[in-house]
């Protein structure tokens, strides 16, 4: 599976998943502008990707505001000089249960998680649209989106809102050749899960047939396979990487 002459955009390509991912597309021969907030960490993970014989660029930007989206497609343009494929990975928790959640951590997830998403497919289908080469859009969800979880109703609701957004998405741009399509991760071992007490990773755990969290590169294999070319006529799905936790 080759991605040489490829361009992909990784949002939250700092760490966790993002970072396992932005390598995986770099090994594969892809060139890739990562971003992240706080851009020394893109920085380094850039620079090992350098080290390694691949192209990377780490930019910073806040995927939640438009007009940073719209300069990270730019800042990738103006470096590699066409855009391939977008991974819409940058997320966040601000858990709290329903009558205790603050109005600020609703609409900050959903800005980050939801609009970020949508902030930056609007400005990678613009290159996408011009070049006329077809294009990848990998969304970033998760299984909670589809069962629910308890404590994370602004993030269970941005999930689910990027299901929406891919179906739709995936909708409007068949006919340019571009697949939009959705990988929903379980439990994964980042630093998003990394905080949570052991009583409760012990209780996921015992609701995972595969009986352990996955880890990012087993993520990152599967958008790998999915911004293929092999993977051309798969669009507008969601698929479930959670080891057996969950399947709809
Ligand atoms: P993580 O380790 O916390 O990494 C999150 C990445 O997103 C970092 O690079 C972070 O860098 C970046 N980021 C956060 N807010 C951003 C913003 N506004 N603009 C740009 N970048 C931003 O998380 P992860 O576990 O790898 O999760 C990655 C994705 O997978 C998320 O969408 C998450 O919801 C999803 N997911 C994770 C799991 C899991 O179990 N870990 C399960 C299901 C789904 P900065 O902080 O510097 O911005």
């Amino acid at each position: 599976m080759s991605l040489t002459g490829k361009v992909a955009i990784v949002t939250g390509g700092s760490r966790g998943i993002g970072e396992a991912v932005s390598r995986a597309l770099a090994q594969a021969g892809a060139a890739v502008a990562l971003c992240a907030r706080r851009v020394e960490a893109g920085a380094a993970v850039a620079e090992s990707i350098a080290a390694a014989g691949g192209q990377a660029l780490a930019i910073q930007a806040d995927v939640g505001r438009p007009e940073e989206a719209d300069k990270l497609v730019a800042a990738c343009l103006e470096k590699f000089g066409r855009l391939d494929i977008l991974v819409n990975n940058a997320g966040i928790t601000r858990d709290g249960l329903v009558l205790r959640l603050k109005d600020e951590d609703w609409a900050e997830v959903l800005r980050v998680n939801l609009s970020g998403a949508f902030y930056c497919a609007r400005a990678a289908l613009r290159p996408m649209l011009r070049q006329k080469q077809g294009g990848r859009i990998i969304n970033i969800g998760s299984v909670v989106g589809s069962m629910g979880n308890v404590g994370q109703v602004n993030y269970v609701t941005a999930k689910a809102g990027l299901v929406g957004l891919t179906k739709a998405l995936a909708r409007e741009v068949a006919s340019r050749s571009i697949t939009v399509n959705l990988v929903a991760p379980g439990f994964i071992e980042t630093e998003m899960t990394a905080g949570l007490p052991d009583g409760v990773k012990e209780a996921y755990r015992t609701q995972i047939p595969l009986a352990r969290f996955g880890t990012a590169g087993e993520i990152a294999a599967v958008v790998a396979f999915l911004v293929s070319e092999g993977a051309g006529y798969i669009t507008g799905q969601v698929i479930h990487v959670n080891g057996g936790m969950w399947s709809s």
